[in-house]
């Protein structure tokens, strides 16, 4: 193991709820775009999350990995979670916070990669769907805050993909 599997693992990151919610799950036997399994995936996401320039948030290990343009594996759904958590409660660079939600994004309007469809999860986008449902009041307050250029839009992209109201968002958008 790397020592940044390792990290993802030690006892005094159990407090930042994304680690606890990476530990439920066996990433080795998830599928991930590299061939080489989701092992990587937490380390990778751990990298996101600590991101202080855009350049260290565009999503390495992440992006062509869970997703590969925008065709999903299987190990997008936990990120999800951990998104989600890590969004509403880790202190984040404007850059991490950006390169969250639009990995998020990316993540609700894909669609399951043609691997994925031919071993039984053909619907991974409304798997990912379904797990960013528990995020709308925090994709809300997104969207009201806006503290990054563009964010807002991506916030309105995702919680249309979650179906709320798309003329409703707009109007909560021009209100800011
Ligand atoms: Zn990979």
């Amino acid at each position: 193991m790397d020592p940044q599997w390792n990290d993802v693992f030690s006892v005094e990151d159990t407090s930042k709820k994304w680690r606890r919610i990476a530990a439920r799950f066996d990433w080795s036997g998830l599928r991930c775009g590299c061939d080489q399994g989701a092992r990587h995936v937490p380390s990778s996401f751990a990298a996101l999350v600590a991101a202080q320039t855009e350049e260290e948030a565009d999503g390495a290990g992440l992006r062509n990995h869970i997703e590969v343009q925008s065709m999903l594996f299987e190990s997008a759904v936990p990120v999800v979670s951990m998104i989600l958590a890590a969004l509403d409660e880790e202190l984040l660079t404007d850059a991490a916070r950006w390169g969250l939600l639009y990995l998020l994004m990316v993540l609700v309007l894909g669609e399951s990669e043609h691997v994925e469809v031919l071993s039984g999860r053909p619907d991974l986008e409304l798997e990912c769907r379904d797990a960013a449902r528990d995020g709308i009041p925090l994709l809300y307050e997104e969207l009201r805050k806006e503290r990054v250029r563009g964010r807002a839009e991506y916030a309105i992209c995702i919680l249309e993909a979650l179906g709320e109201d798309r003329d409703e968002l707009i109007a909560i958008r021009r209100d800011i």
